[in-house]
This record gives C-alpha cells, structure tokens and sequence, in this order.
C-alpha cells in the first residue's frame, strides 16, 4: 500500500500572528502556572481559538491529573504508564484559582485516563469544575472525559459537578475503534458513557459533544451509524478533523479529507439533527467550543 507522505495544501496553512485579545490573554497567562494544551500541542488553532473577536468566548484546554496515562491508544502521544505520579492534591484549588483570574471565557479540562485510580480520578476533576465555578460562575466549563471504564457512577459525579458541556470522544467509527483505541475503550462504552450523562441531568440540563478523527480508514456508511448512533445516545454535539500521524509509531494517515467533505459532514450532521458541528482539517474537539456554545446554546 502506498504511503501518503506529503502533506496537502489545506493543511499548511501558516499560524496567523493574532490579534489583540489573542495578546492579551496569552500575556495573562505568564505567572499563572496553567499548562494549557494548546501552547504545549502547538495547536495551529491557538489565535482562533484565543483570540476570536469576542474575548468571553475565548476558549483554551487544559490537562489535569498529570501527564502520564494509563492506556495506549495508536493515534495519541502522551506518554503511558501502568502506574503514573499520584494526583496532586492542590489541583483543584490551584487550577480553580489560576483560570479566575484568568480573562477566559470558556475553558475546557481534560486528562489523561487513570484506570490506576478506584474513581478513575472523577472526585478530583469534579472538585475542580465545582471550585472554579465557586470562583468564576461566569466561567463555561467544558469536561472532556475518558469512559472511566464504563463506570456510569464516575459519569454520574462528573455530569454532576456544575459543567456546562459534557464531552467524551468516540475518535473513530465502530469497526476500527478496537484498532485506534486502547483495547479497554468500545465504541458501545463511549456511547454508554454519553448517554448516561445526558440521562444525569436531563434534555435541557447539560450539552454532550463527542469527536470523530477522518482519515483512519472509516467508510461513508460507517461514519453515518456512528452519527445515527450518538444520535440515538442524545448527543448534541459533534466534530469532525482529520487524523494527523504524531509520530512513525503511530497509525499511518490512510487518507486526506478534503475541505469539501468536512463541510459535507457538517452539513449531514445539522440534517441529522445535531445542535451543531464543527468540521475541518484543522478542527480539534475543543476548536472554538467557546464561540459555538454562546452562538448555539445561549442565543
Ligand atoms: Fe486549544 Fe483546542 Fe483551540 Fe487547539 S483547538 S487552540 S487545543 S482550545
Ligand atoms: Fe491518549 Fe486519551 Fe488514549 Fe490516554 S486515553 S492514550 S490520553 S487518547
């Protein structure tokens, strides 16, 4: 089979300079000890994403829990360990403190999965979503989760702890996923895991989002089960980027999507009634989340 070596146009676009509030909220972060995924990535999206026209709808992820993960999906490059660091008691406190007085409008956690822990570290994210909205209620919180091996009570304190947008990532369609994912991860779980959520705090109470990676293979059709699936789960929300190799140990790109299919897949996914999509190239679970949920969900 032939590997694809060179990278299309659409995906070498140079990162813009960035206006004044991409400046200004970068300058505040200097001080405030946050390790944001989207400097330490060098996430292309950053003056999007930090710099909109609008500096309430800034948006920027971070990682909690350390930077070790339990597991060892083909498509990721953060590092793996059966028994990583313990959790630093002073997260949440620390986090909670550093991103109110930070001019954010919308953050988005994540972290890596902790199957060492009993909880799957849910008490400690959770603590920190509650701490940061007793500091900042203003503060959109987006938690993007694991499938805390299918524990729907980890999903249940999560869903719980005052977030606005419960995500967790299905990465790819059903067939491949035992081939993308680590083996402990089903696309059933992820879906469980979803649903559950939602069930938690109800239709109106929370949003629920998940992700596709293009590129790894997927057929047409598989990727509309999967979004007749998440439909059928109550997801509101999904996005579509193309899958980038980070290393040669990692899977090979099968496949370049093209600007016009993700704005096909975008299209299909609003058709089936999805809240709203974002779909591109470049796009990432957290692209923009802030700018999409204050035009989606609270226009
Ligand atoms: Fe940060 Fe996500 Fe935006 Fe990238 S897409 S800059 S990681 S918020
Ligand atoms: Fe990477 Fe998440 Fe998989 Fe861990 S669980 S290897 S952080 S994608």
């Amino acid at each position: 089979k032939k590997t694809i070596t060179r990278l299309p146009e659409w995906l070498k676009t140079p990162i813009p300079a960035g206006n004044d509030n991409f400046k200004a909220i970068k300058k505040d972060l200097r001080g405030l000890g946050l390790h944001t995924v989207c400097e330490e990535a060098k996430c292309p999206n950053i003056s999007e994403c930090w710099g909109g026209s609008d500096k309430s709808a800034a948006t920027a992820t971070i990682m909690l829990m350390g930077d070790t993960c339990t597991r060892g999906c083909r498509f990721c490059s953060v590092k793996t360990s059966r028994a990583p660091p313990p959790l630093d008691p002073h997260e949440p406190e620390h986090t909670a403190e550093a991103l109110a007085r930070w001019g954010l409008g919308y953050v988005v956690l994540t972290s890596v999965d902790r199957d060492d822990l009993v909880d799957g570290g849910s008490r400690h994210f959770a603590e920190t979503i509650r701490k940061i909205k007793q500091k900042k209620p203003s503060l959109l919180v987006e938690a993007l989760t694991g499938d805390f091996r299918g524990d729907l009570d980890q999903v249940a304190v999560m869903a719980e702890s005052g977030l606005d947008v419960y995500a967790h990532n299905v990465e790819t369609v059903e067939a491949l996923t035992p081939y993308v994912r680590d083996r402990r991860a089903t696309f059933r779980q992820s879906l469980d895991v979803l649903r559950h959520a939602k069930e938690v705090r109800g239709q109106e109470g929370i949003i629920t989002k998940t992700s596709l990676m293009l590129g790894l293979g997927e057929q047409e059709k598989e990727i509309m089960d999967a979004l007749t699936e998440l439909r059928k789960a109550n997801v509101d929300v999904v996005t579509f980027g193309q899958y980038m190799r980070p290393t040669k140990r990692h899977l090979k790109v099968e496949k370049y999507v093209t600007p016009d299919e993700f704005e096909m897949w975008r299209q299909r996914a609003i058709d089936m009634g999805f809240l709203y999509c974002a779909s591109g190239p470049l796009v990432r679970s957290s692209y923009k989340a802030g700018e999409a949920f204050i035009e989606n969900v609270l226009k």
